[in-house]
């Protein structure tokens, strides 16, 4: 069955590269008008704007960094702008910056790390909600983790804790936006390539042996997670809201 989102306005944060990038492409494809966005201008940006739209989509680049409620507000003007409504808000900027162990706190880091895992998720949401209660209708979909179940891999703890906040906010929101038909999921990724986040901070050991713990024995990409993040936008997940999909392959099962 092809989804098809026609008519539909989707924000992407954080999607200059990576699992953003490859939703926002998924997303565009299947017929909704897509804000994309990046914390800075770049040229990778612009190039995903321009594929996009030589793809025959309709498309808006945003350089804002969602940490900053006026900067995150250019995305909600945006995607009015572009389509009229707002039906779907994918919140997957984040990343985990580095390593650090907690014995070796730093006050810098951990509000970063904070800020844009988490507090990225509670305002861009926020600054959705007065428009798709206007709607009666909206997809929020949140970039959890497998680091949210199983603390994640060394020196990720203000990272995994993260996650962790994000699934028990996507349940909170899902409880106090479900009246107003507006459903708020998550998709958990496991061990995702063709990204900076494993590709920067994971040890080359590590990728050469992880798919052989994978019981489908192949490391996930993007596409993997687009797919799971188009079902949730779709009105095949219309009677789903508060939950999590877990992308890993079968890495982690609970
Ligand atoms: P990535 O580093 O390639 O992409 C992260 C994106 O977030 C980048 O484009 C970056 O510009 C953007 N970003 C960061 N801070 C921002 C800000 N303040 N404002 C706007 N944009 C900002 O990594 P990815 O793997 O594609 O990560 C996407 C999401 O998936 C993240 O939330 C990450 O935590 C989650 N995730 C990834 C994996 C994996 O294996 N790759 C696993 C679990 C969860």
């Amino acid at each position: 069955m092809e989804i098809r989102l026609d008519g539909k306005t989707a924000i992407v944060t954080g999607s200059r590269q990576g699992i953003g990038r490859v939703c926002a492409e998924q997303l565009a494809k299947a017929g909704a008008a897509v804000v994309i966005n990046s914390h800075q201008e770049s040229a990778e940006l612009d190039e995903v704007a321009q594929g996009i739209a030589n793809a025959g989509g309709k498309v808006k680049a945003v350089a804002a960094d969602v940490t900053d409620s006026k900067q995150a507000q250019k995305l909600a003007d945006a995607a009015l702008e572009l389509g009229g409504s707002i039906d779907i808000l994918v919140n997957n900027a984040g990343g985990l910056v580095k390593r650090v162990p907690v014995s070796e706190f730093d006050s810098g880091h951990y509000e970063k790390v904070m800020d844009i895992n988490l507090k990225t998720a509670f305002l861009m949401s926020h600054l959705v909600i007065e428009q798709m209660k206007k709607q009666q209708s909206g997809k929020i979909i949140n970039l959890s983790s497998q680091a949210a179940h199983d603390g994640g891999g060394p020196g990720s703890a203000a990272y995994s804790a993260t996650k962790g906040a994000i699934l028990t906010f996507t349940k909170s929101l899902a409880k106090e936006l479900g009246p107003d038909h507006i459903h708020v999921n998550s998709v958990s990724p496991g061990f995702i390539v063709q990204t900076e986040f494993h590709d920067t901070h994971t040890a080359r050991e590590v990728h050469d042996t992880i798919s052989s713990r994978i019981p489908l024995r192949r490391k996930g990409v993007p596409m993997d997670v687009a797919h799971a993040v188009l079902f949730l936008a779709s009105g095949l997940a219309d009677y789903i809201t508060g939950q999590t999909i877990e992308v890993n392959g079968g890495l982690y099962m609970y």
